[in-house]
């Protein structure tokens, strides 16, 4: 990246502004809305861009993709009631903004992104910026069998439906948060492994996504 890594005053006042603009807008965690306080948004963008790092909106990363919007980010964080050490996995790196918010929380994090330019780039930043998970480089919507069980799984492209193979990887008592729907519109769906064999679901509000391409998906 061409860029300097600096967290200037500005850029510090935006994100405690954003972070204030997310309680608001109803994120009640406290845990999270530090994370968010702490990561380095405007890492994600190219320079010209930092004035925008910190509002509240999605925001193109190159190879067709966005990074998601921060109170999206936040929300599905929090369904996900990450505890220290938690094993999760997530299905989608992209520029690795939600993966730096897991890692601020304290779980270990496997993070997955079909697309090579981004898998690269990303893995490449975070340890720059000084975040440290374990990257992959392939198709997601199969979960990631070789490291299951996952105490969390979260999902962060478009999926048309709950892959099985997500179900069976997460640990008792792990929660999976994905959004289901068509390409245009998503339910934030939340699902609870109670027993090897039950599950809780709750779907919540309406999201749009990019969609979840792959095997398991579209
Ligand atoms: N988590 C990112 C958002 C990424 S957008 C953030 O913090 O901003 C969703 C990402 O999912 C895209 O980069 C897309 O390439 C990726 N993706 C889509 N289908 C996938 C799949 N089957 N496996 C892994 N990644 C996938």
């Amino acid at each position: 990246m061409a860029y300097k890594y600096i967290d200037n005053y500005r850029e510090q006042g935006g994100r405690k502004q954003l972070v204030e603009l997310l309680r608001k807008k109803g994120i009640a965690d406290e845990q999270v809305l530090a994370a968010i306080g702490k990561v380095p948004r405007h890492y994600f963008f190219d320079e010209t861009f930092w004035n925008q790092a910190y509002k509240d909106i999605a925001f193109p990363i190159g190879e067709g993709q966005t990074i998601s919007q921060p109170y999206t980010v936040a929300y599905q964080t929090e369904l996900l009631h990450i505890r220290k050490g938690d094993t999760v996995l997530e299905i989608g790196t992209g520029c690795g903004y939600q993966t730096c918010i897991l890692l601020e929380l304290g779980a270990k994090v496997y993070t997955i992104e079909r697309q090579e330019k981004l898998y690269i780039r990303t893995k490449q930043v975070l340890p720059h910026i000084g975040y440290k998970a374990n990257f992959f480089c392939g198709d997601g919507s199969k979960g990631m069998p070789k490291y299951a069980p996952f105490n969390k799984i979260i999902v962060t492209a478009g999926a048309p439906f709950v892959p099985e193979d997500m179900l069976q990887q997460l640990a008792v008592g792990g929660i999976l948060v994905i959004p289901v729907g068509d390409e245009q519109s998503q339910k934030m769906v939340t699902i609870l492994k109670v027993s090897d064999t039950d599950y809780e679901k709750v779907v919540l509000d309406t999201f749009r996504f990019v969609p979840l391409v792959g095997d398991r998906a579209w």
